[in-house]
Protein backbone atom coordinates (compact mmCIF):
# COMPACT_ATOMS: atom_id res chain seq x y z
CA UNK A 1 0.00 0.00 0.00
CA UNK A 2 1.27 3.37 -0.88
CA UNK A 3 -0.19 6.32 1.48
CA UNK A 4 1.10 9.65 0.16
CA UNK A 5 0.25 11.81 3.30
CA UNK A 6 1.32 15.38 1.81
CA UNK A 7 -0.08 17.21 -1.39
CA UNK A 8 -1.23 20.13 -2.69
CA UNK A 9 -3.65 21.63 -4.91
CA UNK A 10 -4.52 24.88 -7.04
CA UNK A 11 -6.62 25.77 -4.05
CA UNK A 12 -3.06 26.54 -2.45
CA UNK A 13 -0.23 26.71 -4.25
CA UNK A 14 -0.34 23.92 -5.99
CA UNK A 15 -0.97 23.56 -10.02
CA UNK A 16 -3.41 20.83 -10.28
CA UNK A 17 -7.31 20.89 -9.82
CA UNK A 18 -8.55 18.85 -6.80
CA UNK A 19 -9.83 15.97 -9.15
CA UNK A 20 -6.82 16.10 -11.49
CA UNK A 21 -4.53 15.63 -8.05
CA UNK A 22 -7.01 12.40 -7.53
CA UNK A 23 -6.33 11.50 -11.31
CA UNK A 24 -2.51 11.52 -11.27
CA UNK A 25 -2.35 9.88 -7.50
CA UNK A 26 -4.33 6.94 -9.21
CA UNK A 27 -1.82 6.70 -11.90
CA UNK A 28 1.68 6.74 -9.81
CA UNK A 29 0.05 3.82 -7.89
CA UNK A 30 -0.50 5.52 -4.77
CA UNK A 31 -3.61 4.06 -2.53
CA UNK A 32 -4.22 6.27 -0.23
CA UNK A 33 -3.64 10.58 -0.59
CA UNK A 34 -3.77 13.32 1.96
CA UNK A 35 -4.41 16.47 0.01
CA UNK A 36 -2.98 18.98 2.94
CA UNK A 37 -3.54 22.45 1.35
CA UNK A 38 -1.62 25.56 2.86
CA UNK A 39 -4.60 26.76 5.59
CA UNK A 40 -7.45 25.60 3.39
CA UNK A 41 -10.12 22.60 3.04
CA UNK A 42 -11.55 24.38 0.08
CA UNK A 43 -10.26 21.15 -1.82
CA UNK A 44 -12.46 18.69 -0.09
CA UNK A 45 -15.73 20.57 -0.74
CA UNK A 46 -17.91 18.33 -3.17
CA UNK A 47 -14.94 15.56 -3.56
CA UNK A 48 -16.08 12.06 -1.72
CA UNK A 49 -13.61 10.60 0.12
CA UNK A 50 -13.38 7.61 -1.94
CA UNK A 51 -12.32 7.84 -5.59
CA UNK A 52 -12.58 4.93 -7.58
CA UNK A 53 -9.29 2.29 -6.13
CA UNK A 54 -7.98 5.69 -4.01
CA UNK A 55 -8.60 6.69 -0.51
CA UNK A 56 -8.67 10.05 0.38
CA UNK A 57 -7.55 11.26 4.01
CA UNK A 58 -8.49 14.64 4.38
CA UNK A 59 -5.84 16.71 5.62
CA UNK A 60 -4.69 21.04 5.99
CA UNK A 61 -0.91 21.82 5.81
CA UNK A 62 -1.25 25.14 8.52
CA UNK A 63 1.67 27.72 8.77
CA UNK A 64 2.80 28.70 12.39
CA UNK A 65 6.09 29.87 14.04
CA UNK A 66 7.88 28.49 16.68
CA UNK A 67 10.83 30.61 18.80
CA UNK A 68 12.07 32.02 15.64
CA UNK A 69 11.19 29.39 12.84
CA UNK A 70 8.69 29.30 10.54
CA UNK A 71 7.27 25.89 10.24
CA UNK A 72 4.38 24.36 9.38
CA UNK A 73 2.02 21.03 10.72
CA UNK A 74 -0.18 19.04 9.26
CA UNK A 75 -3.72 17.84 10.60
CA UNK A 76 -4.42 14.30 8.79
CA UNK A 77 -7.70 12.50 8.68
CA UNK A 78 -9.53 15.52 10.56
CA UNK A 79 -13.35 16.36 9.70
CA UNK A 80 -13.12 18.75 7.16
CA UNK A 81 -16.70 20.13 8.70
CA UNK A 82 -15.77 20.05 12.07
CA UNK A 83 -16.36 24.06 14.06
CA UNK A 84 -13.38 24.10 15.10
CA UNK A 85 -11.04 23.61 12.15
CA UNK A 86 -13.15 26.26 9.43
CA UNK A 87 -12.72 28.20 12.65
CA UNK A 88 -8.85 27.95 12.75
CA UNK A 89 -9.00 28.21 8.87
CA UNK A 90 -11.14 31.44 8.52
CA UNK A 91 -8.15 32.73 11.08
CA UNK A 92 -5.56 32.05 8.61
CA UNK A 93 -7.23 33.27 5.49
CA UNK A 94 -7.60 36.77 7.45
CA UNK A 95 -3.97 36.19 8.68
CA UNK A 96 -2.77 35.32 5.27
CA UNK A 97 -4.30 38.61 3.46
CA UNK A 98 -2.91 41.20 6.61
CA UNK A 99 0.46 39.06 6.12
CA UNK A 100 0.65 39.77 2.08
CA UNK A 101 -0.46 43.42 2.65
CA UNK A 102 2.72 43.88 4.85
CA UNK A 103 5.06 41.57 2.17
CA UNK A 104 3.70 44.15 -0.20
CA UNK A 105 4.80 47.11 1.69
CA UNK A 106 7.90 45.63 3.05
CA UNK A 107 8.97 44.97 -1.19
CA UNK A 108 7.59 48.44 -1.56
CA UNK A 109 10.87 49.56 1.17
CA UNK A 110 12.97 47.48 -1.02
CA UNK A 111 11.87 49.42 -4.48
CA UNK A 112 9.55 47.00 -5.80
CA UNK A 113 6.13 48.35 -6.55
CA UNK A 114 2.35 47.35 -5.84
CA UNK A 115 3.95 43.80 -4.92
CA UNK A 116 0.30 42.92 -3.08
CA UNK A 117 -1.35 43.84 -6.01
CA UNK A 118 0.35 41.88 -8.31
CA UNK A 119 0.39 38.75 -6.47
CA UNK A 120 -3.42 39.15 -5.05
CA UNK A 121 -3.18 38.89 -9.05
CA UNK A 122 -2.31 36.10 -9.41
CA UNK A 123 -3.99 34.47 -6.70
CA UNK A 124 -7.21 32.27 -7.83
CA UNK A 125 -8.61 31.57 -4.14
CA UNK A 126 -8.15 32.73 -0.26
CA UNK A 127 -4.56 31.57 -0.60
CA UNK A 128 -2.47 34.07 -1.06
CA UNK A 129 1.57 33.36 -0.58
CA UNK A 130 5.19 34.01 -1.23
CA UNK A 131 4.72 32.04 -4.19
CA UNK A 132 2.34 34.72 -5.91
CA UNK A 133 4.87 37.53 -5.00
CA UNK A 134 7.86 35.14 -6.16
CA UNK A 135 6.03 34.95 -9.48
CA UNK A 136 5.20 38.98 -9.68
CA UNK A 137 8.72 39.34 -9.48
CA UNK A 138 10.09 37.50 -11.90
CA UNK A 139 6.86 38.75 -14.30
CA UNK A 140 8.16 42.13 -13.45
CA UNK A 141 11.71 41.43 -14.56
CA UNK A 142 13.03 41.49 -10.87
CA UNK A 143 14.24 37.98 -10.31
CA UNK A 144 14.95 35.50 -13.22
CA UNK A 145 13.26 32.32 -11.53
CA UNK A 146 11.15 31.35 -8.78
CA UNK A 147 14.08 29.91 -7.12
CA UNK A 148 15.89 33.08 -6.96
CA UNK A 149 12.75 35.44 -6.19
CA UNK A 150 12.62 33.30 -3.38
CA UNK A 151 16.46 33.46 -2.56
CA UNK A 152 16.63 37.19 -2.69
CA UNK A 153 13.50 38.56 -1.39
CA UNK A 154 10.84 36.16 -0.03
CA UNK A 155 12.75 32.94 1.13
CA UNK A 156 12.90 31.86 4.80
CA UNK A 157 14.67 34.54 6.79
CA UNK A 158 15.08 37.20 3.74
CA UNK A 159 12.67 40.77 3.91
CA UNK A 160 9.32 39.24 2.81
CA UNK A 161 9.34 36.14 5.24
CA UNK A 162 6.57 37.56 7.34
CA UNK A 163 5.72 35.19 9.86
CA UNK A 164 4.27 37.09 12.78
CA UNK A 165 0.41 36.87 11.67
CA UNK A 166 -0.10 32.99 12.45
CA UNK A 167 -1.64 31.57 15.11
CA UNK A 168 0.68 30.07 17.78
CA UNK A 169 1.34 26.47 17.77
CA UNK A 170 -0.53 25.27 20.79
CA UNK A 171 -3.75 27.00 18.89
CA UNK A 172 -3.08 25.30 15.61
CA UNK A 173 -2.62 22.03 17.77
CA UNK A 174 -5.75 22.69 19.62
CA UNK A 175 -7.76 23.29 15.99
CA UNK A 176 -6.73 19.95 14.39
CA UNK A 177 -7.11 17.77 17.55
CA UNK A 178 -10.85 18.97 17.93
CA UNK A 179 -11.56 18.30 14.25
CA UNK A 180 -10.63 14.94 15.49
CA UNK A 181 -7.30 15.09 13.17
CA UNK A 182 -3.55 13.78 14.22
CA UNK A 183 -1.33 16.49 14.27
CA UNK A 184 2.17 16.01 12.47
CA UNK A 185 4.79 18.29 12.10
CA UNK A 186 6.11 18.35 8.29
CA UNK A 187 9.36 17.92 6.49
CA UNK A 188 11.52 18.76 9.90
CA UNK A 189 14.57 18.85 7.75
CA UNK A 190 13.35 21.24 5.86
CA UNK A 191 13.61 24.20 8.99
CA UNK A 192 18.00 23.48 8.47
CA UNK A 193 17.85 23.09 12.72
CA UNK A 194 20.77 21.62 14.14
CA UNK A 195 19.54 17.66 15.86
CA UNK A 196 19.35 19.66 19.42
CA UNK A 197 17.39 22.39 18.54
CA UNK A 198 15.15 20.39 16.20
CA UNK A 199 14.50 17.73 19.48
CA UNK A 200 13.43 20.97 21.63
CA UNK A 201 11.51 21.83 18.42
CA UNK A 202 9.90 18.36 18.79
CA UNK A 203 9.16 18.66 22.31
CA UNK A 204 7.68 21.51 21.98
CA UNK A 205 5.16 20.49 19.63
CA UNK A 206 4.24 17.11 22.09
CA UNK A 207 4.00 19.62 24.74
CA UNK A 208 1.01 21.68 22.52
CA UNK A 209 -0.30 18.38 21.78
CA UNK A 210 1.42 16.93 18.62
CA UNK A 211 1.33 13.65 17.60
CA UNK A 212 3.43 12.68 14.52
CA UNK A 213 6.48 13.98 12.32
CA UNK A 214 7.05 13.46 8.89
CA UNK A 215 9.76 10.64 8.86
CA UNK A 216 10.17 10.75 4.74
CA UNK A 217 9.00 14.17 2.62
CA UNK A 218 9.74 13.46 -1.00
CA UNK A 219 13.26 12.72 -1.58
CA UNK A 220 15.74 12.14 0.68
CA UNK A 221 18.95 9.83 0.99
CA UNK A 222 19.04 6.77 3.34
CA UNK A 223 20.63 8.25 5.53
CA UNK A 224 18.54 10.92 6.53
CA UNK A 225 15.38 8.57 6.28
CA UNK A 226 17.05 6.60 9.10
CA UNK A 227 17.88 9.70 11.52
CA UNK A 228 14.58 10.73 11.04
CA UNK A 229 13.51 7.31 11.65
CA UNK A 230 15.25 7.36 14.92
CA UNK A 231 14.26 10.37 16.14
CA UNK A 232 10.74 9.16 15.55
CA UNK A 233 11.37 6.33 17.70
CA UNK A 234 13.08 8.11 20.50
CA UNK A 235 10.42 10.74 21.12
CA UNK A 236 7.77 8.01 20.45
CA UNK A 237 6.24 10.19 17.88
CA UNK A 238 3.47 8.44 15.16
CA UNK A 239 5.45 8.39 11.70
CA UNK A 240 4.16 10.00 7.98
CA UNK A 241 5.22 10.15 4.75
CA UNK A 242 4.44 11.88 1.65
CA UNK A 243 5.80 13.67 -1.79
CA UNK A 244 4.52 17.36 -0.89
CA UNK A 245 3.72 17.30 -4.24
CA UNK A 246 2.97 20.78 -6.11
CA UNK A 247 3.42 20.42 -9.65
CA UNK A 248 5.35 17.82 -12.18
CA UNK A 249 8.74 19.98 -12.32
CA UNK A 250 12.04 19.26 -10.57
CA UNK A 251 11.72 21.44 -7.65
CA UNK A 252 8.86 19.21 -6.19
CA UNK A 253 9.05 15.75 -5.60
CA UNK A 254 6.24 13.00 -7.05
CA UNK A 255 3.08 11.82 -6.19
CA UNK A 256 3.97 8.32 -4.17
CA UNK A 257 7.43 8.70 -5.05
CA UNK A 258 9.61 8.56 -2.10
CA UNK A 259 11.26 6.01 0.21
CA UNK A 260 9.14 3.62 3.02
CA UNK A 261 8.88 4.33 6.13
CA UNK A 262 11.88 2.40 8.23
CA UNK A 263 10.77 -0.54 10.11
CA UNK A 264 10.99 0.32 13.32
CA UNK A 265 8.43 3.13 13.56
CA UNK A 266 4.74 3.49 14.03
CA UNK A 267 3.28 4.56 10.96
CA UNK A 268 0.89 7.36 11.77
CA UNK A 269 -2.46 5.34 9.38
CA UNK A 270 -2.81 2.90 12.17
CA UNK A 271 -4.33 5.45 14.06
CA UNK A 272 -6.83 6.72 11.19
CA UNK A 273 -10.59 5.73 12.59
P1 LIG B 1 3.74 30.77 2.25
O1 LIG B 1 2.63 29.76 2.41
O2 LIG B 1 3.24 32.07 1.72
O3 LIG B 1 4.59 30.92 3.48
O4 LIG B 1 4.69 30.22 1.10
C1 LIG B 1 5.44 29.06 1.34
C2 LIG B 1 5.44 28.15 0.11
O5 LIG B 1 6.37 28.66 -0.82
C3 LIG B 1 5.92 26.76 0.44
O6 LIG B 1 4.87 25.94 0.84
C4 LIG B 1 6.48 26.31 -0.88
O7 LIG B 1 5.46 25.75 -1.67
C5 LIG B 1 6.93 27.58 -1.55
N1 LIG B 1 8.40 27.71 -1.51
C6 LIG B 1 9.17 27.91 -0.42
N2 LIG B 1 10.48 28.01 -0.76
C7 LIG B 1 10.52 27.87 -2.12
C8 LIG B 1 11.57 27.88 -3.09
N3 LIG B 1 12.83 28.10 -2.75
N4 LIG B 1 11.21 27.70 -4.38
C9 LIG B 1 9.93 27.51 -4.75
N5 LIG B 1 8.91 27.49 -3.89
C10 LIG B 1 9.19 27.67 -2.59
MN1 LIG C 1 3.62 25.17 -0.76
MN1 LIG D 1 5.35 22.93 4.05
MN1 LIG E 1 3.35 21.19 1.78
Amino acid sequence: MIFDLHSHTRCSDGSLEPLELVARAIDKGVDVLAITDHDTLDAYKGLSLQQGRLGLVAGIEFSTQWESTGIHVLGLNVDPASDAILAGVHYQTEARRQRAERIGEVLEKKGVPDAFAGAAALAHSGYIGRPHFAQYLVDIGRARSIEDAFRKYVGDGKAGDVRQHWADLPRVVQWIREAGGITVLAHPLKYKLTRTKLKRLLAAFMQAGGQGMEVVSGQQNPQQTAGMGQLCQQMNLLASCGSDFHRADTHWGELGKFPALPRNVTPVWERFS
